[in-house]
């Protein structure tokens, strides 16, 4: 059994009936009004100082300590996806096609609780809180949109902390992991251009659909050859569009994939490789290949003192065996641009089924979390931020 700090324990019940409230009304990336509406106002009758509109929908609440001192900040992210939701739970979306089946809504209600728990011991806290509520994770924009729109003006976070809830780790169980946790991500664009024509005049046409055949094939060589096997790196291509007819070769194809990876460096050597490889290639059989990428989000890379002071804090909650420090993955978050900023932890925190049956993943139709990693996020979130004020 998790030792749960007794504050966390008595707003417990609340908070599972927030996430529940969230649940049943998800918003997508940008479109979090109803969500963001309730988080301001909470955040404001706790005595935080509100900013609202960051990032189209993003919040931010700062409470000062009765005493100088340093910043701590606290993330959640409050998104939903693009998914119809087929759990059947009494708690069901009540917005077609959209889910909250990645957990933000449990991150919301786990943040709100920190935030009622740290705002009733501030008058003896020295040093300030502040709380982010980051719309659009999902979109891995959010964080980006949120900065530029000054949500950091004004404060300097001194250390960060935020969690995740996770399918793949049982419900108990908690995750944290110094240095990089989650991947870089680009999207990517290549168009192949050849000269359409008659199907079965293939000789005086330019096949695009052949020379793509043999880009798609030839970028596996990126990874495969020029990637340092001991350094992770994921190309996939996921979409392609081509043709109108069986009997027309198309001037053009189209497709779109994703890069992530960890490495700064290597990623721009890889991004050089797929232009060389993709327009090479395509030259090679007299077309041409326009490569652009759009880069999405920086890796996630957890700071030493940070996860430390996390992982002290898991270790009080959930108890030593069951803090375990995890495999790198290789989503994306972009929590990246804040820890940029300053040093900060992302720990994941065990949401799966305890009965050693599979959960639905992430992103799944059928994602739901156990609610007993609720009362565990919320308090390591409380005990994490003690600490790091507490550190001279
Ligand atoms: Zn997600
Ligand atoms: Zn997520």
């Amino acid at each position: 059994m998790a030792n749960i700090s007794a504050e966390v324990k008595a707003i417990s019940a609340a908070m599972i009936d927030l996430r529940r409230d969230f649940h049943r009304h998800p918003e997508l990336g940008f479109q979090e009004v109803r969500t963001a509406g309730i988080v301001a106002e909470r955040l404001r009758s706790l005595g935080y100082t509100v900013r609202t509109g960051l990032g189209k929908t993003g919040v931010t609440g700062l409470l000062k300590g009765g005493k100088p001192g340093k910043t701590v900040l606290l993330r959640a992210d409050i998104d939903a996806l693009p998914i119809h939701e087929q759990t059947g739970a009494p708690y069901q979306s009540e917005h077609s096609g959209v889910m909250h089946a990645c957990g933000h809504d449990a991150h919301t209600a786990m943040a709100l609780a920190a935030a009622a728990i740290l705002a009733k011991e501030a008058p003896s806290l020295a040093g300030n809180l502040f709380f982010v509520f980051q719309p659009a994770e999902e979109l891995l924009t959010g964080a980006a949109v949120m900065l530029r729109d000054g949500a950091l003006d004004g404060v300097r976070p001194d250390m960060g902390f935020a969690v995740h809830v996770m399918n793949r780790l049982p419900a108990g169980k908690v995750a944290v992991r110094s240095g990089a946790v989650m991947t870089s991500a680009d999207r990517l664009e290549i168009t192949v251009t050849g000269r359409g024509g008659h199907g079965a005049n293939p000789h005086s046409a330019i096949d695009p659909v052949v020379a793509t055949a043999q880009i798609i094939s030839a970028l596996q060589t990126l990874v495969s050859r020029e990637t340092p096997p001991l350094k992770p790196a994921v190309l996939s291509i996921t979409m392609l569009k081509a043709g109108t007819a069986f009997n027309i070769i198309p001037d053009t194809v189209a497709m779109e994939g994703t890069f992530r990876c960890y490495d700064a460096e290597l990623r721009q050597a890889l991004l050089a490789g797929l232009r060389r490889t993709a327009e090479g290639v395509a030259g090679s059989l007299r077309c041409t290949a326009a490569v652009t990428n759009e880069f999405l989000t920086p890796a996630v890379i957890n700071d030493p003192a940070a996860a430390t002071l996390a992982r002290e804090a898991a270790v009080e909650i959930a108890g030593g065996d069951h803090v375990a420090e995890w495999d790198p993955l290789t989503g994306s978050d972009d929590l990246a641009y804040f820890w940029q900023q300053f040093p900060g932890c992302y720990a994941f925190v065990g949401s799966g089924r305890t009965d050693g049956s599979p959960s639905p993943a992430n992103h799944n139709a059928k994602f739901d979390i156990d609610e007993s990693a609720l009362a565990i996020g919320a308090d390591l979130l409380v005990r994490a931020a003690r600490k790091a004020l507490r550190t001279a």
